[in-house]
């Protein structure tokens, strides 16, 4: 039988990759629904055009309106601030992909969960905002959460390779970024365009922003502990520059399991949409001699305290994650928008939860709540900063 798919976030990066597998498993799958926020009409349009899906979820009203008229016959159009939820608990599908970037992903993966309906997750804000509750939630309603995110992916199948207890520690790879060698006496020179070069992954900007202040990796830190259930005392990052080992399991013996692969988020995705099974594909094969040299160097924590800053957030509690994802938002809209330097991105995060009295998160309502009193703090953070000037 066809795996019936809803696609949120299809007009992403990871929803374009998404879609490419698609176009490779043709008689594999359904997409029975997509999502998007509708800032990419066209590319939107040329999607329904392409795989007729029977519901199309629009956040953007206007754009909703705009669409609505070239929308085949038989097509269900949804808008506003719910319409990704409806996309996720369509009864016709059976699994989501959630690929929306940031929190705005959390209320669609919360209700794809609480509807039984497994996960292929590349929106690891929301596992960040709101760690136990959904993962507790998998596992009364018995969805899977599997990974898109290429470590997580690693992690998920090195660590096929003997049980929980014998695992010493997870060791997630980073490229490093486009500053991995650069002077940090000058990082708050950096201008947009730079940040945005990613050395070895072609991305959505606010992901590759993420990559080069190193907070993605403090981001899939805190994932890795959801989704696998180790501390983050536990789980450790390697700097590995060429992106072709995309992570480690150390087990209690002293062996290393890795898992490799081109750098293409393609193969990530297909693990995930094919997970308990694994495909056969035309992808382009890994050739390792050609490369030469694989580089391993430790994380510099003085010239990127993300990680750090993380790690501390995910031990004092549980609203600390949410607070530190909220204001990275914040700060990486405000660097975008050329209202922020480079390093005050990760300043403000600091300065938010310095201010921050961590509490449990019990509901998807208090998550949500945590996620705004952030994104509130931080924008009084910037305000009172510009006024300093
Ligand atoms: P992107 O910016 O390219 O695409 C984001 C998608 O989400 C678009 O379809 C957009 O319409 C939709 N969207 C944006 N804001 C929304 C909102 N407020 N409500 C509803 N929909 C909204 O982002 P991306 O690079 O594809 O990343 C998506 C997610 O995958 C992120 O969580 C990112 O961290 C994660 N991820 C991405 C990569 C990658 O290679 N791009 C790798 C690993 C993990
Ligand atoms: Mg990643």
């Amino acid at each position: 039988m066809r795996q019936r798919l809803a696609l949120l976030g299809a007009t992403g990066s990871i929803g374009r990759s998404c879609l490419e597998v698609l176009r490779h498993h043709p008689e594999r799958f359904e997409l029975v629904a997509v999502g998007a926020l509708g800032s990419r009409l066209e590319e939107l349009a040329a999607i329904v055009a392409e795989f007729r899906p029977r519901l199309v979820a629009v956040v953007d009203e206007a754009a909703a309106r705009a669409l609505g008229r070239a929308l085949p016959a038989g097509a269900e159009l949804v808008s506003g601030p719910d319409a990704l939820r409806l996309a996720a608990i369509h009864p016709g599908v059976d699994r989501v992909v959630a690929a929306v970037v940031g929190a705005a992903g959390l209320p669609p993966v919360h209700a794809a969960l609480a509807a039984g309906k497994d996960v292929a997750l590349a929106n690891k804000e929301s596992l960040v905002v709101a760690g136990r509750l959904l993962t507790e939630l998998a596992a009364s309603t018995g969805a899977a959460i599997v990974p898109i995110d290429s470590e997580h992916v690693a992690l998920h199948q090195a660590l096929r390779a003997g049980r929980p207890e014998e695992v010493r520690r997870l060791v997630l790879t980073a490229s490093g970024g486009p500053f991995l060698h650069r002077d940090p006496a000058t990082f708050a020179a950096i201008r947009k365009d730079e940040a945005l070069r990613h050395p070895t992954w072609s991305m959505g900007a606010k992901i590759t922003i993420d990559s080069a202040t190193l907070v993605n990796k403090g981001l899939e830190l805190i994932e890795a502990r959801w989704l696998f259930g180790i501390a983050g005392e536990r789980v450790d990052v390697l700097v590995h520059p060429q992106s072709l080992v995309h992570s480690f399991v150390e087990w209690v013996d002293g062996s290393w399991i890795a898992q490799l692969s081109v750098n293409d988020m393609i193969f990530p995705i297909q693990y995930a949409l094919a997970w308990p099974e694994r495909w056969e594909n035309e992808f382009p094969r890994l050739a390792l001699a050609e490369f030469g040299a694989l580089e391993f160097l430790p994380l510099d924590e003085a010239k990127f305290p993300s990680v750090a800053l993380a790690r501390a957030a995910l031990a004092s509690g549980e609203s600390a994650p949410a607070v530190f994802n909220g204001a990275n938002e914040v700060a990486v809209r405000a660097f975008l928008d050329e209202r922020l330097p480079f390093p005050a991105i990760v300043d403000t995060i600091r300065a938010v939860l310095e201010r921050h009295d961590p509490h449990p998160v019990g509901s998807l309502e208090e998550a949500l709540g945590w996620d705004a009193w952030a994104r509130r703090a931080a924008e009084q953070h910037l305000a009172a900063r510009s006024l300093s000037r």
